[in-house]
């Protein structure tokens, strides 16, 4: 079968273009988006995505702060950080850098950021309006960039059937309601599978969509796959590999070797879903520094 690499690269670009036309038209009306990124620690992976996110909020001419805690920072410290980021008029987008040292209450940490302000799309606000249909609300980055991978992929999503492997809110969960929402890029069947079910190959390979969100690395192999499947794999898992410079190389979820040629088309990693992640979050910023600017008129 010839397999089609859906690739993150090119399609994070068709929505860099779209964030330059509304940053355009934003900047005219004398407005600047501007995204705050909380940083707790000194967690090396959580700093190179932080970094990744400043660099591209300069790249695109987003105003970018950069908040840095702590390991040991207190949950009431970091709290009213976000309060003073809620309150602050330049900024239109937080983002607390995931996951927090264990001490801190990760669940009551996103409570308190503004839901206008949430472009990562955990609040429950934003969950809520997720379920709800509601266009509203910010839904969780990743998912929107698989929902729009597979929208320019172009086979299609109305009407098929979608497994996606593991229920998080940040990925799993939250792109079964994005893929399950009445209208464009949305009206799947989806089926949504974890560590308890049964039959897992055979569940998945029902699905005309299967998308992988475990965290385990290669799980997802060729029994797992109706032949002409469309593949996404969210997963970025380090392996140890000797002949690697950091010693390490970043896997998917997905033992792509083997899965491809069973594939009308697949994500790789890298190279795939990681890209349209940070894509997303820029273009959640510029909807809520659009729509904060209308709020602000109709006020
Ligand atoms: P998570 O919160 O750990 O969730 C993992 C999910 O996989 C859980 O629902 C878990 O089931 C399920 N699972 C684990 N082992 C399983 C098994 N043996 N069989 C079936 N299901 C199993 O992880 P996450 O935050 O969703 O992230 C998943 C992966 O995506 C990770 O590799 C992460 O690095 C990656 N990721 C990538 C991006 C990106 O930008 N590309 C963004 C976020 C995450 P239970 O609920 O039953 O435990």
């Amino acid at each position: 079968m010839d397999t089609i690499e859906i690739r993150g690269n090119a399609i994070a670009e068709k929505v860099y273009v779209e964030c330059l036309q509304e940053l355009q038209v934003l900047k005219a009306q004398g407005h600047l988006p501007g995204l705050a990124v909380v940083l707790v620690g000194d967690d090396p992976a959580s700093r190179a995505y932080v970094g990744s996110k400043e660099r591209k909020c300069q790249e695109l001419g987003l105003h970018s702060v950069k908040i840095e805690l702590p390991e040991d920072a207190t949950q009431e410290v970091l709290i009213a950080q976000i309060e003073k980021l809620n309150a602050d008029p330049a900024i239109h987008g937080i983002l607390v850098q995931l996951p927090l040292p264990s001490h801190l209450d990760e669940d009551a940490v996103i409570m308190k950021i503004s839901p206008a302000k949430d472009v990562d799309g955990l609040h429950p606000i934003n969950i809520g309006k997720l379920a709800m249909d509601d266009a509203t609300g910010f839904a969780p980055c990743t998912p929107l960039g698989c929902q729009r991978m597979l929208i320019e992929n172009g086979m299609g999503i109305s009407g098929k059937k979608v497994v996606i492997i593991g229920r998080s809110l940040l990925v799993g969960k939250s792109l079964g309601l994005l893929l399950l929402q009445k209208g464009e890029g949305g009206n799947a069947t989806v089926t949504i599978a974890h560590s308890r079910t049964e039959n897992l190959a055979q569940v998945a390979s029902e699905a005309d969509i299967l998308v992988a969100a475990i965290g385990r690395p290669g799980f997802v192999t060729e029994d797992f796959i109706k032949d002409g499947a469309v593949v996404i794999d969210v997963g970025i898992n380090r392996v140890d590999d000797a002949s690697a410079k950091r010693g390490y190389r970043l896997v998917g979820d997905v033992d792509f070797a083997k899965v491809a040629p069973k594939c009308a088309a697949i994500t790789p990693v890298p190279g795939g879903v990681g890209v349209m992640t940070i894509a997303m979050l820029m273009a959640n910023t510029i909807r809520a520094c659009r729509m904060a600017e209308e709020g602000e008129a109709r006020n």
